[in-house]
């Protein structure tokens, strides 16, 4: 279980998150929505230790405040970050890659299961194991970040805007395999532009305006409601009628 309580990041003088709470349970999909600039890469950034998180305020893997550790200590953990644009190592092989991903001690003693289960999962990737990275296409190279993060046994997988860029036949391979990837009970937090598909794959969700959540609700209840329509599925509909906020933005676990 992820929970982040009263979590805030500032850039200098610009507050990019603004007392946040969330939490994720393990083989839950949490999907988060906002528009440019509203702080959803800073938030995984800021639970992976990227980017300093302010005082005050925790974030808690199973229980244990991991808020502000170096980023490897956040993977031994067992969170793993798909970061936005997949960061792979271009002039390595795709097993190369897979294999670097499993660097933490966590990780160690499973590492044949972990890299098999990634093969299954992505079988395209079993097929160019040899290949190098940056000769794959966009797509494959999406599997490879995400099957490079497997690798680390993550209880709690971040993905930052893995369609980006994909055509629709591998966005849908690849919002399959994330279906997959929660029957091994991990927890998912996904960061995703498209917001239609990022709803059919969630159970719940969060609207993130200016730093603040300002809405919250199972991902039925969000696809169903006007403004979300509106906002981010490119049209209105006929809903429920809400307006935001969808729920009270209290903190969802009692402090
Ligand atoms: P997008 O969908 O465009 O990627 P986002 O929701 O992921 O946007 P963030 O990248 O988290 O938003 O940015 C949130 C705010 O913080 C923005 O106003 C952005 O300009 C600012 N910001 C992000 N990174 C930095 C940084 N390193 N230094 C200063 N400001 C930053």
């Amino acid at each position: 279980m992820l929970e982040c309580r009263n979590l805030s990041v500032s850039y200098g003088h610009h507050r990019a998150l603004d007392n946040i709470a969330v939490h994720i349970a393990p083989g839950e999909i949490v999907v988060i929505l906002g528009a440019n600039g509203a702080g959803k890469s800073t938030l995984l950034q800021a639970i992976a230790g990227l980017v300093p998180a302010s005082d005050g305020g925790q974030i808690l893997l199973d229980g244990k405040s991991i808020k502000n550790l170096p980023p490897h200590l956040i993977v031994e953990a067992g969170l793993a970050l798909v970061p936005e644009g997949r960061r792979i190592f271009g002039d390595l092989t795709v097993l190369e890659n897979l294999v670097l991903g499993a660097y933490a001690e966590r990780a160690r003693p499973t590492e044949k299961d972990n890299l098999g289960r990634a093969l299954t999962l992505f079988p395209r990737l079993a097929e160019r194991r040899r290949q190098i990275a940056r000769t794959m296409s966009g797509g494959e190279q999406q599997m490879v970040a995400i099957g490079r993060a497997m690798m680390s046994a993550p209880s709690i997988l971040m993905l930052d805007e893995p369609s980006l860029g994909l055509s629709p036949i591998l966005c849908t391979e690849l919002f399959k395999a994330l279906a997959e990837i929660r029957k091994t009970g991990a927890g998912i937090l996904l960061v995703e532009q498209n917001a239609r598909q990022g709803l059919a794959i969630a159970d719940r969700g969060y609207l993130l305006e200016n730093g603040r959540i300002v809405g919250e609700g199972s991902a039925v209840s969000l696809a169903g409601d006007p403004a979300v329509q509106k906002a981010y599925l490119g049209g209105v509909a006929g809903g429920t009628g809400r307006a935001w906020p969808l729920t009270p933005t209290k903190p969802s676990i009692a402090t």
